[in-house]
């Protein structure tokens, strides 16, 4: 299958959802440097501190995690960063993710939202419990958002407004269906930003270094795309925002008629 080239030109705001600290930092945030750089503001929502995560004790991680995410998304040019304190190990799909990630949404108002491969495997193996309860949570709290019944103390007692996604993107899903390319600034800014966890890392020493994995990874991906380097992703398009872009080799076509 043709993988479509994603077209960033008429977005305003990007909200990434992840369940942990780190979890946008391997592979994603080259794709959010490339996005920040042209202007596009990019917000992450973390719905855990990660504090279950090392070897200290979760009063001491909190914290410590917290502190290396917002190193991270400076790296990257996010300026918006939500940590809620949901329990991390013990992530739920349902109806609290959804009406916190709905929340979000309505307070940030984007046009793309992104989370995580919901599905019991990932590229690199069994994906961890928290990634898939947050992956699905974010494909639905997403769409929640924009219905004015749901979650109505939002609107009617705290001002918000329903805010419809136009597009939702899922990153390392096992059948992608578009890409974003990302330029050698990019991934040096991917690398950048995972090893802003460094105490993190530091407590997991089988962990290949960032520099050894995050280059071949995205130049990996950038080979079934048919570019030097790229983000694959699985899109959703809520508001027909994808109907009008050719595939690369239809572009090609039409170009030599
Ligand atoms: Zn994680």
């Amino acid at each position: 299958m043709n993988l479509k080239r994603l077209d960033p030109s008429g977005w305003q705001r990007v909200l990434v959802v992840v369940a942990h600290p780190d979890d946008a930092e391997y592979g994603l945030s080259s794709a959010v440097n490339s996005w920040t750089q042209r202007g596009i503001e990019v917000s992450y929502l973390l719905l855990t501190s990660g504090e279950a995560g090392m070897k200290r004790s979760p009063e001491e991680v909190g914290p410590l995690r917290a502190q290396e995410q917002r190193n991270a998304c400076r790296t990257v040019g996010v300026s918006d960063l939500t940590i809620l304190d949901h329990p991390d190990g013990n992530l739920v799909y349902g109806l609290d993710l959804r009406r916190d990630i709905a929340r979000k949404v309505r307070e940030f108002r984007p046009d793309v939202v992104i989370g995580g491969n919901y599905e019991v495997e990932a590229g690199w193996g069994l994906d961890q419990a928290d990634h898939r309860a947050a992956g699905l949570a974010t494909l639905d709290g997403a769409r929640d958002a924009g219905n004015r019944w749901i979650y109505r103390d939002q609107i009617e007692q705290d001002g918000l407004e329903p805010w419809s996604v136009s597009l939702l993107l899922v990153s390392h899903p096992s059948e992608p269906t578009h890409f974003a390319e990302v330029a050698e600034a990019d991934e040096a800014a991917a690398v950048a930003s995972l090893e802003c966890h460094r105490e993190y890392l530091a407590d997991l020493p089988w962990h290949p270094a960032p520099e050894e994995f995050i280059p071949p990874m995205l130049h990996g991906m950038g080979e079934r795309a048919g570019v030097g380097r790229a983000m694959l992703f699985r899109a959703y398009d809520l508001a027909g925002v994808l109907s009008d872009e050719p595939a690369e080799e239809d572009a090609e076509e039409e170009a030599a008629e």
